[in-house]
C-alpha cells in the first residue's frame, strides 16, 4: 500500500502544480509566495533550528574542489570494486526508454538557431566561449520549448527560461547580458529555471537542472574505461548537493520525485547527464565540516547514475535532436519538467504510439507495405470487390464445398507459401475459442516442434459476416501486429512470436493470373498465421477448476510484463480475457502465462478496441478508447473470475458500467482478489486509482512487487527476472 499512496501523493502534488502554474501566469503570483508552501511535507515547526544549519551550511557550501578532494576514497574504491571496462554507475536511463521518448519526438521540431562552435576549427577564444555558452542556453530553450508544447500542451508561454550561473556570487544572468557585464570567465553552470519576476537572478530552488560547458568532456574527462573522471563528476555532485539542499530549504511544494537532480554535462560536440538522489535530510549538517559531511552523504545517502557521453552537436554546430547524446539530454529535461509542473497531459506512450501509423504511411509511400496484411480490412475488402481480377465465387454448392473443405482435421497436413518459400504443417489438435476454430501443429519437418495455427476467411467473400471481421482481426491483423513487434525488436517471452504467415497452398493446379489475385479454387488466397509458444488458455483451465492461486499471482505478473514491453513501442492489447491467455508448460521449467489474441491491439487513436461487456475497461465502454490502465482494469477482471469471482449476466453497456462502478465502489474486486493474495488485492486498487486518468501505468514497481511473492511461494524455483 505504500507505493500506493506515494504515488498518489505525487499525483496529486503534480496536478496541485499544474494549477499552480496556470495562476502564475494568470496573476503574476510568485510560486514561493508564503501560501503556496502551507501544503508543504515538511514539519516547519520542528526543523528549525535545522533549517537555520542547512542554510548556514548551504551558504559556506561553494568549493566545488574541495568536495572533489574529500570524494578521492569513495571514488577509488567504487572504481576498484567496480570490474574491469565496466561502468562503476548504473545509467540513467535504459535504452528501451530512450528509444520510446525517440518515438514520441518524431513529431516534435525542435529549433536551435544559435551554433555551437566546433572545437577543432575555433581556437579558444573569448568569442568562441561567450558563443558556446549561447549555443547551450539556446539548446536548453528550444528543448525546454518543445518539449512543454508537445507533453503538456498549456496555454500561454512557458514557465521555465535560461539562465548562466556566476560563479563569484552564484546568481544567475541571461548569457549575453553576463557577456556584455565582462562575466564571461566566471560564468559556471547554465540552468533551467522556472521563471520568477520577482528574482530576475535566479533562485537556487527554482532550478530544473543544471548544465556544465566543460571542454573536451569526451576525451580528456573519461579515463581509459570509458568513467567519468572525478574532477568532473565532482563537480557535477557539488551542483547537485547545492540544488537538493536549496530545493529542502524551499517554501515550494515539490513533488516526492524532486529529491533527484539532473546535472547535464557538455562540450561543443558530446555530452552526458548525471542524475543524483537521495534525502538530503539525512546529511548532517555540521557547519564547520561542510565538505566532509557532504561526501559522507554521498557515499552512503545518494544514488548516483552516470549516462554515456555520446555526439550531440554535428560539426556545423547544429544539435541531432534524434541522437542519443541529445536525446539523453532532452530526456532528462522531460523528467525535471515533471517534477515542477506534474506529468504531462500527454503521456509518452500516446505520443510514441503515433510511430506506428507514421511508419506505415511511410511504407505504403514507397510501397514497402505488404498489401494483404497491413491496413484497414474494410478498405481491403472494398477494394476487392471493385477488382475485375478476382473470381467471385457465385455458385452455391462451390460455396458449399468451401466451408467443408475448410474444415482441417488432425492428421491434415496444410502447405503454407510466402514469397519465397513452402512449408508443410501437420495438424495434430483442433482447438476452438468460442469464435472460430485454431490449430496445434507442426511442421512437416520439425514434427517435435508446436505452433498454434490460424486460418483466415477466404479472400473472395465479399460481404464480411461479423464472424469474418474477426477471423480478419485474429488472422490478417495480428499479422501485422506480430509483424510490428518483430520489426520493433520487442522480446518477451510472455508475447507471442510470430513464427510465419503467409497464403495456403491448395491442391491442384493454381490458375491464378499473373497480375496477381486468386484463382478460382475455394482455398487459392486464404490467410495463414503461424505463432509459438502453444499452451493451455486460462479460460479452459478455469472451466476445470485448475487455476490455483499462485496461477493468478504469476498470471498477473507475466501478462502485466506482456503489456510493459509492448506499450514501451507504443502498442496495447484492447482484448484480455481469459481466451487470450495461455499457460505454457513444459517439462524442465516453471509454467508460465503468454498474453495472445494481439489482433485488436491498439497501435494509434483510430484503433478501436473490442467491446467486451464482462472484460472491456470501463474506458473502453464509455470512450471506445483505451486509457493507460485499461489493459490491466482488464486483467484484474480476468484474475477477479480466475479466483472465484462470478460474473453477472450482462445484455448491455448500461449494465456492464453498473456493475463496474458498483463493484469498485463497495470494493468487491479487491476484497475477492485480497481472499488470494494481498499482493493482487493492491495491484486491484491502483488500478482502480488510475482508471480513467491519464497518467501512465507504473510498471516496473507491480513487475517487482509481484515478482517477490512469486520468489516467496515457490522459492529456490527458476524465476524470470528480465522484466
Ligand atoms: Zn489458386
Amino acid at each position: 500500500m505504500n507505493e500506493l499512496l506515494r504515488w498518489t501523493g505525487l499525483r496529486w502534488t503534480g496536478l496541485r502544480w499544474i494549477g499552480l502554474l496556470a495562476l502564475t501566469a494568470m496573476e503574476g503570483v510568485s510560486p514561493d509566495q508564503e501560501s503556496v508552501g502551507s501544503g508543504t511535507k515538511r514539519s516547519s515547526a520542528s526543523s528549525g533550528s535545522r533549517s537555520r544549519n542547512c542554510k548556514e551550511f548551504l551558504h559556506r557550501f561553494v568549493d566545488s574542489g574541495m568536495l572533489t578532494a574529500q570524494l578521492e576514497d569513495w571514488f577509488e574504491s567504487i572504481s576498484s570494486e567496480s570490474e574491469p571496462k565496466k561502468p562503476a554507475f548504473d545509467v540513467p536511463f535504459e535504452m528501451i526508454e530512450l528509444q520510446k521518448f525517440d518515438y514520441a519526438l518524431e513529431g516534435i521540431s525542435f529549433q536551435q538557431v544559435i551554433r555551437m562552435p566546433n572545437s577543432v576549427y575555433a581556437s579558444t577564444s573569448d568569442a568562441v566561449e561567450a558563443t558556446a555558452y549561447l549555443a547551450i542556453e539556446d539548446f536548453l530553450h528550444a528543448g525546454a520549448k518543445g518539449l512543454w508544447e508537445a507533453f503538456w500542451n498549456q496555454d500561454g508561454p512557458m514557465p521555465f527560461s535560461v539562465a548562466c550561473l556566476y560563479n563569484e556570487n552564484l546568481k544567475f544572468y541571461q548569457a549575453e547580458k553576463a557577456v556584455a557585464d565582462g562575466k564571461l570567465g566566471g560564468l559556471c553552470a547554465t540552468g533551467l529555471l522556472l521563471t520568477n519576476p520577482r528574482h530576475p537572478r535566479g533562485r537556487w530552488d527554482h532550478i530544473l537542472e543544471l548544465s556544465l560547458l566543460r571542454p573536451d568532456i569526451r576525451n580528456f574527462s573519461m579515463d581509459s574505461d570509458g568513467q567519468l573522471s572525478l574532477s568532473v563528476l565532482g563537480e557535477a555532485l557539488f551542483y547537485a548537493i547545492r540544488v537538493l539542499l536549496s530545493r529542502s530549504l524551499s517554501r515550494m511544494n515539490y513533488s516526492q520525485s524532486s529529491n533527484s537532480v539532473f546535472i547535464l554535462l557538455v562540450d561543443s560536440q558530446y555530452g552526458g547527464v548525471v542524475k543524483v538522489e537521495g534525502d538530503v535530510n539525512k546529511m548532517v549538517f555540521d557547519v564547520n565540516n561542510v565538505y566532509e559531511c557532504a561526501a559522507e552523504w554521498i557515499t552512503n545517502h545518494s544514488r548516483i547514475a552516470v549516462s554515456s557521453i555520446d555526439r550531440i552537436w554535428n560539426k556545423l554546430g547544429n544539435a541531432n535532436w534524434g541522437d542519443i547524446g541529445a536525446l539523453q539530454l532532452l530526456f532528462a529535461t522531460f523528467h525535471c519538467i515533471v517534477q515542477f509542473a506534474g506529468f504531462p497531459k500527454h503521456s509518452i506512450e500516446d505520443l510514441a504510439a503515433d510511430h506506428g501509423p507514421r511508419l506505415q504511411a511511410r511504407r505504403t509511400e514507397r510501397q514497402l507495405g505488404n498489401s494483404r496484411a497491413n491496413g484497414n480490412g474494410l478498405y481491403r475488402f472494398q477494394q476487392r470487390s471493385v477488382s475485375p481480377e478476382i473470381v467471385e465465387v457465385q455458385d452455391d454448392s462451390a460455396k458449399i464445398e468451401t466451408e467443408q473443405l475448410m474444415k482441417l482435421e488432425v492428421g491434415s497436413v496444410l502447405w503454407l507459401e510466402d514469397s519465397n518459400w513452402q512449408k508443410g504443417y501437420h495438424i495434430s489438435q483442433v482447438l476452438n475459442n468460442n469464435e472460430h476454430p485454431y490449430y496445434i501443429a507442426s511442421p512437416v519437418e520439425e514434427p517435435q516442434k508446436n505452433f498454434f495455427l490460424y486460418v483466415g476467411s477466404h479472400p473472395s467473400q465479399l460481404e464480411p459476416a461479423w464472424e469474418d471481421m474477426n477471423l480478419w482481426y485474429q488472422v490478417q491483423r495480428q499479422t501485422k501486429i506480430l509483424t510490428i513487434m518483430k520489426q520493433k525488436g520487442l522480446s518477451s517471452k510472455y508475447l507471442p512470436q510470430l513464427s510465419a504467415s503467409g497464403r495456403i497452398i491448395h491442391p491442384g493446379q493454381c490458375q491464378k493470373p499473373s497480375s496477381g489475385g486468386n484463382c478460382d479454387h475455394p482455398w487459392c488466397g486464404t490467410p495463414i498465421l503461424v505463432t509459438s509458444p502453444v499452451g493451455e488458455t486460462v479460460a479452459h483451465m478455469i472451466s476445470e477448476a485448475r487455476f490455483g492461486m499462485e496461477d493468478a499471482i504469476r498470471c498477473c505478473h507475466d501478462c502485466l510484463s506482456a503489456l510493459s514491453t509492448a506499450t514501451s513501442a507504443g502498442i496495447r492489447h484492447g482484448d484480455i480475457r481469459p481466451e487470450n491467455v495461455i499457460c505454457v508448460r513444459s517439462a524442465e521449467k516453471q509454467p508460465y502465462f503468454v498474453l495472445i489474441g494481439w489482433g485488436r491491439a491498439i497501435l494509434d487513436d483510430r484503433d478501436r478496441p473490442s467491446m467486451n461487456l464482462h472484460f472491456s475497461s470501463t474506458y473502453a465502454l464509455q470512450e471506445g478508447k483505451l486509457c493507460s490502465a485499461s489493459d490491466a482494469e482488464s486483467l484484474v477482471y480476468m484474475l477477479y473470475i480466475s479466483c472465484g469471482g462470478v460474473l453477472p449476466d450482462l445484455d448491455s453497456v448500461e449494465g456492464a458500467l453498473q456493475w463496474r462502478e458498483t463493484y469498485w465502489s463497495r470494493r468487491l474486486i479487491q476484497q475477492k482478489l485480497g481472499e488470494a493474495s494481498t499482493v493482487l488485492k493492491a495491484f486491484a486498487d491502483y488500478v482502480d486509482s488510475l482508471c480513467g486518468t491519464p497518467y501512465p501505468m507504473d510498471y516496473d514497481i507491480w513487475l517487482r512487487r509481484l515478482r517477490r511473492n512469486i520468489n516467496e511461494e515457490d522459492s529456490g524455483k527458476e524465476i524470470d527476472t528480465s522484466g
